[in-house]
Formats: C-alpha cells, sequence, structure tokens
C-alpha cells in the first residue's frame, strides 16, 4: 500500500519509527488491574489536554462513543445529534445494541444546528415520551466536510441542552484538527461539555486507540463499561506509548494538513468536472463533487496513476490529508486529477 498516495482516510497511517521504538521500550502492567504505568501516563496528558478531570484509554473511538452513550442514557431514552453524525451514522446501530436508546436526527448542512432545532426536539417530562437524555455534537464534523464547531456555537448548543436537563457529549475523534483550525486549545472547545472522545489514531497517527475524558465519576463508571464492552486490554502500554507521542507530536502537524487540504481543494476547483465548496475545506478533509463523469471511473482513473481516495455519497468523493502525506502526494493527486479530463468523464457515464 505504501507506493500509493493515500487520501481515503487518516486513519491511513503507519506509526512512525520513533512510535514503534517507543512501543518496543514502553513500561508495561495489566491495564486491567490498573497497573500500566504507560497508559496512565496517556490517561493523564490527555485530560489535562482536554481540561477535564479524568480520561480512559479505549481501542477505538467507536467504544469510546458508545461507552460514553451508554453512561449518560438509559434504554428507552432518546438522544439528539445531527443526522450525519458518526454515533448514529457509523457505528453499527451501537446506540441502539448496547443503550436501548433511539435516535432524534437534526438537519444542519454544515454539521452543527441550531440551538433552537435542539430547544424544539427536547421531549415534555409525559409518560407519552422518551426521555431527552443526551446531545452530541462532532466537532470536526467528519461528513460535513470537516467542518469546524467554534467554542461560542459549542457553548450555545449545551447551554440549549443543559436548559432542559440533558448531558452534552463530543465526538471529537478529529477535535485537535477544530482547535488548530480556530487557534484555540482543545480544552477550550469541550469546556461546555460533560464529556469528549479524542481519536489517537486519525491524523494525529497512532496506530490504535481513543481516549474519552469527563468527570472521575464519570471515568471511573466507563471503565466498568469498557471491561464490558471487551475493551479492558492487559499490557496496553505498548499502545498508549504510541499514543502518548502522537498526543505530543501530532497536532504541530495538522496545520500543514490543513494547508495541504487548501491546495487540493483549490486545485479540485479548476477541474471542469468538479464541484468543491472551498468555504467549506476548513481542516483537513475535501469533500468533492463530480459535475460529469462517474465516481467509479474517477476512482479507478486515480489508482492507475497510483492515488487513493473514497466515495463519500453517491456522487461525491472524500480526500482526507494526514501526516503521511506529503506536498509531493498532492501535486501527485492534482496531476492525475487533471488528467480526468470531462471528455473522459461523459464518456465513462454513457457506458
Ligand atoms: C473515525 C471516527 C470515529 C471513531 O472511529 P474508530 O474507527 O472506531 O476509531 C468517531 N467519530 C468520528 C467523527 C470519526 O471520524
Amino acid at each position: 500500500m505504501s507506493s500509493f498516495a493515500d487520501f481515503r482516510s487518516d486513519t491511513m497511517t503507519a506509526p512512525t519509527p520513533a512510535m514503534r521504538a517507543a512501543m518496543a521500550a514502553a513500561e508495561v502492567g495489566d491495564d486491567v488491574w490498573g497497573e500500566d504505568p504507560t497508559v496512565r501516563a496517556l490517561e493523564q496528558e490527555g485530560a489535562s489536554l482536554l481540561g477535564k478531570p479524568a480520561a480512559l484509554f479505549l481501542p477505538s473511538g467507536t467504544m469510546a462513543n458508545q461507552v460514553a452513550i451508554a453512561g449518560h442514557c438509559r434504554s428507552g431514552d432518546e438522544l439528539i445529534c445531527e443526522e450525519r453524525s458518526h454515533v448514529y451514522y457509523y457505528e453499527g446501530g451501537g446506540i441502539a445494541r448496547w443503550s436501548g436508546t433511539q435516535v432524534r436526527p437534526l438537519v444542519a448542512a454544515d454539521g452543527f444546528p441550531q440551538p433552537h432545532q435542539v430547544e424544539a426536539v427536547v421531549r415534555p417530562c409525559d409518560p407519552h415520551f422518551p426521555r431527552s437524555a443526551l446531545l452530541v455534537v462532532e466537532n470536526t464534523h467528519n461528513m460535513a466536510g470537516g467542518r469546524v464547531g467554534t467554542p461560542t456555537r459549542i457553548a450555545a448548543l449545551a447551554q440549549a441542552a443543559r436548559r432542559h436537563g440533558l448531558a452534552v457529549h463530543c465526538d471529537g475523534a478529529r477535535l485537535m484538527n477544530a482547535a488548530v483550525a480556530l487557534g484555540c486549545t482543545a480544552a477550550e472547545l469541550v469546556a461546555p461539555c460533560d464529556t469528549t472522545t479524542l481519536c489517537l489514531s486519525k491524523g494525529l497517527g497512532a496506530p490504535v486507540g481513543s481516549l474519552l475524558a469527563g468527570s472521575a465519576e464519570f471515568v471511573f463508571a466507563a471503565r466498568r463499561t469498557r471491561k464490558a464492552f471487551g475493551g479492558g486490554m492487559r499490557q496496553a502500554g505498548v499502545l498508549a506509548a504510541a499514543g502518548l507521542l502522537a498526543l505530543r507530536e501530532g497536532p504541530s502537524l495538522l496545520a500543514a494538513d490543513h494547508a495541504r487540504a487548501r491546495r487540493l481543494a483549490e486545485g479540485l476547483a479548476g477541474c471542469a468536472w468538479a464541484h468543491v465548496d472551498l468555504a467549506a475545506t476548513e481542516t483537513n478533509i475535501v469533500m468533492c463533487d463530480l459535475q460529469a463523469g462517474d465516481p467509479q471511473a474517477l476512482l479507478d482513473h486515480l489508482r492507475a496513476h497510483g492515488v487513493l481516495a473514497a466515495k463519500a455519497g453517491p456522487r461525491r468523493l472524500r480526500f482526507v490529508l494526514h501526516r503521511d502525506l506529503d506536498d509531493a502526494a498532492v501535486l501527485r493527486c492534482l496531476q492525475a486529477c487533471r488528467g480526468f479530463a470531462p471528455a473522459q468523464a461523459s464518456r465513462s457515464s454513457a457506458s
């Protein structure tokens, strides 16, 4: 795979030589017994970065989100989120499976509903209705194209939820991308939220793992839920060692990913067959809508030129920048895209 410039996802990073060395040298213990010093260090550094009293290391962002939801919601409850939220769209029906909770999806073009939309769907306290228990926000919002929610917007949303007694969880898989794009701290962004996740295995570059942060009491309970979900790991310090490097070094690399995403977006916008919303390209994700031609033909054309991208809708491709893609990869991608002529595009759509 390494001969391809892989734009399919920022999960496609390989651990750096420094990460592999740190993994080999990691001090470990049984983390289910609370005895792994490297995991403990990662959880402490993560909690401090996220501005929360405590954090928990989990095998994936999906498990981190679902453990959080299970902590906030009971069976028969309802949670409110934007309709393309990862927790609802991409987690295997986990909300219904593990928490018996139903979803009230809201529509928001940029991924962040307005506070009045949230207030409008909160259920009255009446035995006919489920209990509105939780608001989930996603920052950055993946399906909206890596859009960022400012601290002001997140605070207004959280305030609307809280006014009606809902808890607030942030799916912060790419929270550091949002913080870097906005020039604020991650802690500032999630200060209005009860809990947040952070993926170490996306743009930050670790091979495995996510953090869930919140109050000491919430994280204590989440530790039991993680065990029940089968996510208790033993000598997990070998993974946490890479996670610590991702946490320390990863954020400083994200601004370069964002600049490359912008360059890619601007280049793609110059292709006759492509439409790219440049104003919506705020972080490391570029969404490109095909005006002509067959998306699969474009993906095949790119692959033949050593470039991988992914479908994100019937006529939409997603390109994601990350630390293993440099300026040359962006150039290679743009050159391949420019070689996908509209004539060729219309021929393939006619076939
Ligand atoms: C990737 C991602 C997750 C978690 O994914 P895992 O692959 O389970 O680590 C959660 N939320 C968003 C928005 C994501 O992009």
